[in-house]
């Protein structure tokens, strides 16, 4: 590790809102799909230890991004929410342009659930679209159609929330190049400010997953998954949207702020069931949290949001448990994380330099002093050259 790795104070916050109306076939997220009953309990839960956290003595700094995250935050509705940002805004300082971001989905985006979220002070908006073709929406078990994703995209172009994101999907099952292309050049005429285009992966235990296993669809084939990869980055640019981290396009200046940090390897403080958190020594033992003489404590929460409701009845934080990093650990995981950002990652260790220099022989990595970036070939193997780097 380098000295600008040090894990300073945290200026980031995550705040989990894990309902769902139905869960989706290729999710294995911390979800809870209920009625409302849970929901006030889970809200009420969430404002406790928002409150535990914003006297713990953890935050010293004001807060540079938050983000609602789930889940489908903007499930809420606007009561529920406007609590959250109002408890937000009176626990904790936040600074000048503080980015807030919710995360949401077509089914609840409406003009006047806009206008309510941007009165509110959320400046982002990340919208799930996925894909603009039926029968793949109804494969990944969505709850909207294109229609509604394309008119909750108009909505939230015409809100006046300042930047708008969308999530899209590529190497689904059934769904052709071509339609994966239409999909994303419908998508681009609303020249979203940001976009993430992932791959779909198959996790154990997903319906979607069971479908492929049993042989009831077949797996998109790997030179099929790139040739989407690779015409979605081919088309991205005339759109004014410029690639900077392996599934992350930006206009200049409306990069994910939040996710930025988690790549660089920034602290940031977790709220709400299965939500994860990574601070520096000094901040984690302010929440209880075992530091010893750690350079960085990892800490998540109990993952079942009926669970997380219990115990922070109960007088608990809702923390289930920590984990101390040392410099080597931290330092591999900088690497990892770094290295998803075409910006590349600084690596201290002449150990690391000399196998990244072997690797940048190869074509999949640059060297320039000290920082080591993945070329575009090499962020399509990117686990691997991760792999052989921390192997060396
Ligand atoms: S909406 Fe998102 S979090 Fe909810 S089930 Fe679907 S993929 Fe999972």
């Amino acid at each position: 590790m380098t000295a600008e790795d040090h894990p300073g104070p945290p200026r980031s916050l995550y705040v989990h809102l894990p309902f769902c109306r139905r869960r989706c076939a290729y999710c294995d997220f911390a979800i809870a799909v209920s009625g409302s009953d849970l929901q006030d309990r889970y809200l009420e839960a969430l404002l406790r230890e928002l409150l535990f956290v914003s006297r713990s003595g953890a935050v010293g700094q004001p807060l540079e991004t938050i983000h609602l995250g789930g889940g489908t935050p903007s499930l809420l509705g606007p009561t529920r929410l406007g609590r959250l940002m109002e408890a937000l805004a009176a626990g904790f300082s936040w600074a000048e342009g503080c980015e807030v971001t919710l995360e949401a989905n077509p089914e609840e985006v409406s003009p006047a659930a806009t206008r309510d979220w941007a009165r509110m002070g959320i400046n982002r908006a990340s919208l799930g679209i996925q894909s603009l073709s039926n029968p793949t929406l109804r494969w990944l078990g969505r709850g909207h159609d294109a229609a509604q994703g394309l008119k909750a995209l108009g909505w939230l172009r015409e809100s006046g929330i300042p930047q708008v994101s969308c999530d899209l999907m590529s190497a689904i099952p059934g769904q052709s190049t071509g339609a994966f292309l239409d999909g994303l050049d419908r998508v681009l005429r609303f020249q979203p400010d940001h976009l993430s285009c992932y791959e779909l992966t198959l996790e154990p235990g997903t319906t979607t997953r069971r479908l492929v296993d049993s042989g009831r669809c077949r797996q998109v084939a790997e030179a099929v998954a790139l040739e989407q990869l690779r015409s979605a980055r081919a088309r991205l640019p005339a759109a004014g949207l410029t690639r900077y981290e392996v599934s992350n396009y930006s206009r200049p200046g409306c990069e994910s702020r939040h996710n930025l940090n988690y790549w660089k390897g920034g602290t940031y403080l977790a709220l709400g069931a299965g939500a994860h958190g990574f601070l520096g020594g000094p901040a984690a033992s302010a929440l209880g949290l075992p530091a010893g003489c750690a350079r960085g404590v990892r800490y998540w929460h109990y993952r079942d949001a009926a669970t997380y409701v219990r115990v922070v009845g109960q007088g608990s934080t809702g923390i289930r448990s920590s984990e101390q990093l040392d410099d080597s650990q931290l330092g591999l995981e900088r690497l990892a994380l770094g290295l998803r950002l075409t910006q590349g990652v600084k690596v201290g260790e002449e150990r690391l330099l000399a196998a990244s220099r072997r690797l940048a022989a190869h074509g999949w990595l640059e060297v320039e002093g000290e920082r080591v970036r993945a070329t575009p070939e090499g962020m399509e193997i990117l686990e691997r050259l991760t792999l052989e780097l921390v192997a060396a």
